[in-house]
């Protein structure tokens, strides 16, 4: 095995070389799709537009995607790879039980036994049922609650580890908020027409739910009337997602006696032992008050409605490894009215991304195996070495920051950790037991994998060479306790990273996105935490000040981004990843023009310049298309702005982009002197 990999990966390197030489003797290959381009608009009005504005109008969103554009291409991409790679796994007669072909060959060929899957109807959650409705008390719930948690339905609360964040070096166990099912507290709790048409429709699909699963319409209509009650109460402890991006609004050391004094009605004792976990471990509990919920919800909600509620928690969490019904119901409301999704993926993409869930790191070891060569990675290395440099010379140059804050900055810098590509130690999946003929309980054995798999970690020092994503994610992500970057394989492809393209794309596709990881370190929230990743303030009381404002620009600027009439952003949300663009663009443009110092300027290609290569690498990456519901959605209950903004936003504010683009200072792509907002 090692020495057919070896074999594999020179054959990789020496592929990759021929075909770039082949491609540099006959056209100069630059990276950007001219074809995309509109250029019909402006740059200087609209750069979303005319960045990839032809190929948003000649690429439809397809039906089953509520989002599309080159990048999410390259992810379904990513899925059809793993697909071969499942297949292939499938089809090995003679895999040895509890290796990776074994697991994921059988993952998949059960799952892909649809006609299996359908006869069994909803049969696999019968036992569970049966023993939520056993129970002759409240009391007698809080084991199922416990069994409950080792599959990942965590309701009403979850429980799992969690990096100490005074502490980074150690993991604690924390115990969080959870049990919602819509997807923000807003749907519950707000008066806007929108949110009360989600609720009716929330009640009819649980109600539809529950008929599937064999119940009557009337009380069917009645679990719905419960279970919406209920996770209402919930909804209203639970703390906003603006307020959830503050650290200190979730950092709330903690004893046992004082979990048990504040949930009296729960017995902690008995959950600690089915946890096997000390009661002396450290812990954290993100909120009290949603806690103190939970314990009336205890005291004073009927046997009868918490049987409802539970159990509507574990069909709701399982529906799609239930027969087509369930599955097609499921998507009814989560998928198509929600997210506006159209129809659903084939089967075999859903059986590959719940594999990606479950089994992430047997799949990624395959796929990096075969689709990751060394040369990306070393291609990569050397680019955060770059962009981390540029961020250091960004800081140093801040007139507005004094030496005592940059030198805890550059202590900062000096810590980060960049995982590039996948995790050096893979984790082991040969004691999981999958069948062919069992795909419920594969689905359920994979779950509490993966919640052992967290547990575990509890009460031990951390263990930095985990991952937070499987390597074939399109995706990238910081961890502000960690202190590291890490970008995953699955993200370093075309048209985010192409080892033939030149480097003024790449710089401004993958660039931004390494620049955007880096500066979310030194955003509002990310820069509560210090080199060592502990929450502790490093920053003089000015300096702070400063910066704050600086923010508040960011933040003003996306509260008047609307995606409708009445709709717009929250800056205060989006203001983390939104000084995330704006660094990363920035540093990003910084790292791109150090590394040409001494060389000659590259040529202009097609009639564009390489600073404007770069910012149209940015804008093709970025330019999604995004269907309405979806951008609701976004605007409502995630962090990111939608994809418009990302492009817009952060250009809009950057000098650099005038300048390439000579926009006259009034141009709408040019924010007015007194607006421009400035953090990195
Ligand atoms: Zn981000």
């Amino acid at each position: 095995m090692h020495a057919s990999f070896r074999q594999w990966l020179v054959a990789a390197v020496s592929l990759i070389t021929i075909s770039s030489l082949s491609r540099a003797q006959t056209a100069p290959f630059h990276g950007i799709e001219l074809s995309d381009l509109d250029r019909k608009a402006d740059p200087c009005d609209d750069f979303y537009q005319f960045a990839n504005g032809t190929w948003r109008a000649n690429h439809p969103i397809p039906a089953s995607m509520s989002r599309w554009s080159r990048r999410w291409q390259a992810g379904e991409f990513a899925k059809d790879r793993l697909h071969e790679i499942a297949e292939a796994a499938a089809a090995e007669k003679d895999a040895a039980k509890g290796s990776i072909d074994q697991i994921i060959g059988d993952y998949y060929g059960a799952c892909m036994d649809e006609s299996r899957v359908n006869a069994r109807g909803m049969d696999p959650l019968k036992p569970w049922f049966a023993r939520i409705d056993d129970a002759k008390d409240t009391a007698a719930l809080q084991p199922v609650i416990a069994e409950l948690h080792d599959i990942i339905v965590n309701a009403p609360f979850a429980f799992g580890s969690q990096q100490d964040p005074h502490k980074p070096s150690w993991m604690l166990a924390d115990v969080g908020a959870s049990g919602l099912s819509l997807p923000d507290r807003d749907y519950y709790l707000k008066p806007d027409a929108r949110f009360k048409e989600a609720r009716e429709k929330y009640l009819e699909h649980v109600a539809v739910m529950f008929k599937l699963a064999g119940w009557d319409q009337k009380s069917a209509s009645a679990a719905a009337q419960t279970v919406m009650a209920m996770e209402a109460k919930f909804a209203g402890a639970t703390l906003d997602n603006v307020a959830l991006r503050d650290p200190a609004a979730t950092d709330h050391n903690t004893t046992f006696s004082q979990l048990q004094a504040l949930v009296p009605h729960f017995d902690w004792t008995a959950y600690f032992q089915h946890k096997q976990i000390p009661s002396d471990v450290d812990m954290n509990m993100d909120q009290p008050k949603f806690l103190q919920e939970f314990d009336r919800q205890l005291r004073e909600a009927p046997l009868a409605d918490w049987k409802v509620y539970l159990k509507w928690q574990l069909l709701n969490s399982t529906a799609g490894s239930l027969s087509a019904p369930f599955v097609q119901e499921d998507f009814n409301f989560n998928g198509k009215y929600l997210a506006g999704a159209a129809e659903m993926k084939p089967r075999w993409k859903h059986c590959v991304e719940s594999g990606d869930q479950l089994y992430g790191e047997a799949l990624g070891k395959k796929y990096v195996e075969k689709y990751f060569p060394p040369a990306a990675k070393a291609r990569m290395q050397e680019m955060v070495r770059n962009l981390l440099a540029a961020m250091r010379d960004d800081i140093l140059s801040r007139p507005w920051m004094s030496d005592d804050t940059k030198e805890k900055a550059m202590a900062k810098i000096a810590t980060f950790n960049p995982r590039i590509g996948y995790p050096e130690k893979w984790k082991d999946y040969s004691h999981v037991e999958v069948r062919r003929d069992a795909f419920f309980e594969d689905v359920i054995a994979g779950r509490r994998f993966v919640e052992q798999d967290d547990r575990a970690q509890i009460g031990k020092p951390v263990d930095r060479g985990r991952w937070g994503m499987t390597p074939p994610t399109s995706d990238a992500e910081y961890s502000a306790t960690l202190n590291s970057i890490e970008f995953p394989a699955g993200i370093l492809q075309p048209p985010a990273f192409d080892l033939n393209a030149v480097d003024a794309v790449n710089y401004g596709a993958i660039g931004v996105v390494i620049g955007h990881e880096i500066s979310h370190g030194f955003d509002d929230e990310g820069a509560q935490y210090d080199f060592l990743g502990r929450l502790r303030n490093w920053w003089t009381e000015d300096d702070l000040k400063n910066f704050q404002a600086r923010g508040a620009c960011v933040a003003d600027q996306f509260d008047h981004y609307f995606i409708e009439k009445d709709i717009h952003h929250n800056g205060k949300l989006v203001l983390g990843e939104s000084i995330g663009d704006l660094g990363g663009a920035k540093i990003a443009y910084l790292a791109y023009m150090k590394s040409l110092e001494g060389k000659p300027l590259p040529a202009d290609m097609d009639g564009f310049t390489p600073e404007q290569q770069f910012f149209i690498a940015w804008g093709q990456f970025r330019g999604d298309a995004m269907r309405p519901e979806f951008q609701r959605l976004m605007v409502e209950s995630d962090a990111h702005p939608v994809s418009k903004f990302r492009v817009i936003g952060p250009l809009s504010n950057l000098p650099e982009f005038q300048q390439a683009w000579s926009c006259k200072p009034d141009a709408p792509m040019v924010r007015p002197a007194d607006k421009r907002c400035d953090v990195w």
